[in-house]
């Protein structure tokens, strides 16, 4: 009986000391006081656990000029190097890495080139691992500090269990990727869906601070959404919420590659402008059709005319679904043309349903290449790194 009482004791303590470190982590630099404040616990259980969290080497105390009189206080930080974990993107063409330190920062990045389509999902694994042990190494980095890696993976995944159930975009059905990495390197291991990852990263670090229902849309390849309510990602049944690019505007529409008609990305994604474009003249790529429009060429302004127009007709069923207020714009095709971002604007009064104006801003993407490396690092982070997590700020 005595020894249950003793394991629930120990287990509130461990909770408390967890807590503590959250707050410092969320509030640094932040003095023992301040912590007392906050935790109504008193500056004896305070001071002992900082004492432990600092012996553990996961936070330290730094000196401050407090506000005010000009004296002196000693401040507890983290410490930035105690753990890290690692965020990695993958694209259907390239595959970007980077390392964040406790204080989520990104310490060093990386990227190669590769062929997914060309390859299996195990060839894939396997050069993720050898890039992040190479990465790990050139930092010098011991390999234990590293507790937990990230990855954002275009299509639909199963977030539970680390599966990529579908991604045309890699050529991947039930694939169970999580595992493949955590069996070679030993490093626990998350997925996501890269938007999913994506909006996280803009929530933490990017336009969508401080706000507390962001959509976001991505455009390049496929087209595809996220949504954020109060820092948390909206997932819905199956982590499938936001997949837009199958929403219908059509039945008698272009066929998609889903074997539907008419789906919306068969209006607004980087095929359906080469398509549209072929048309009028052989081209391989949307840039040729974005530097017809900037050399004033009819055929071509006309398509990214109609490209914005049909973004804004996708922010404005988004809006009338969630009322967000923010809205984000991200993806190759807003982040390589701007100015298409500019004409959704001049689209948006004929396009966005009159109580729903002005009552939400449309923002680019921030953080742009960077957000689903920093993300992916975040969420290894949020599932991986000791915190409680019973403390969320105020
Ligand atoms: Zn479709």
């Amino acid at each position: 009986m005595k020894k249950i009482v003793k394991q629930d004791q120990d287990v509130i303590k461990q909770h408390n000391k967890l807590m503590i470190l959250d707050i410092i982590k969320n509030k640094r630099p932040i003095s023992r006081a301040e912590i007392t404040k906050i935790t109504r616990m008193s500056a004896t259980s305070i001071g002992r656990f900082v004492s432990e969290l600092c012996e553990e080497g996961v936070i330290r105390e730094t000196e401050l000029t407090s506000s005010g009189v000009g004296r002196k206080a000693i401040m507890l930080d983290i410490e930035p190097g105690a753990l890290y974990t690692i965020g990695v993107d993958i694209e259907k063409k390239r595959i970007s890495f980077g390392i964040m330190d406790f204080s989520e920062t990104i310490v060093a990045h990386h990227r190669v080139e590769h062929k997914a389509l060309a390859g299996t999902p195990a060839e894939t694994a396997a050069l993720i691992c050898q890039e992040i042990r190479g990465m790990i190494a050139r930092q010098g980095i011991p390999f234990e500090k590293v507790i937990g890696i990230g990855i954002g993976v275009p299509g639909v995944i199963n977030y539970e269990r680390g599966v990529v159930q579908l991604s045309s975009t890699l050529g991947w059905k039930d694939v169970a990727f999580a595992e493949l990495i955590e069996k070679e390197l030993g490093i626990k291991t998350v997925i996501d869906n890269d938007l999913k990852v994506k909006i996280l990263s803009e929530y933490l670090y990017g336009s969508a601070k401080g706000s507390n229902k962001t959509a976001l849309i991505g455009i390049g390849t496929g087209i595809g959404s996220a949504l954020i309510i109060n820092g948390e990602v909206f997932r819905g049944g199956s982590n499938s919420a936001g997949e837009l690019g199958h929403t219908t505007l059509d039945p008698n529409g272009n066929l998609c590659e889903c074997g539907k008609r008419g789906c919306l990305q068969t209006y607004i994604d980087e095929n359906a402008l080469i398509l549209e474009a072929r048309r009028v003249k052989e081209v391989t790529d949307v840039r040729e059709v974005f530097a017809a429009a900037r050399n004033g060429e009819r055929w071509a302004k006309e398509i990214v005319s109609r490209t914005a127009l049909y973004i804004g007709i996708t922010i404005n069923n988004i809006v009338c679904m969630y009322n967000p207020d923010t809205v984000i714009l991200s993806g190759d095709l807003v982040e390589n043309y701007r100015e298409i971002v500019e004409l959704v604007e001049e689209h948006s009064d004929q396009v966005i349903w009159e109580p729903f104006k002005g009552k939400f801003r449309v923002i680019p993407s921030e953080l742009r290449g960077e957000a689903i490396v920093m993300g992916a690092g975040a969420l290894a982070m949020q599932h991986f790194a000791p915190l409680s997590g019973s403390w969320s700020g105020e």
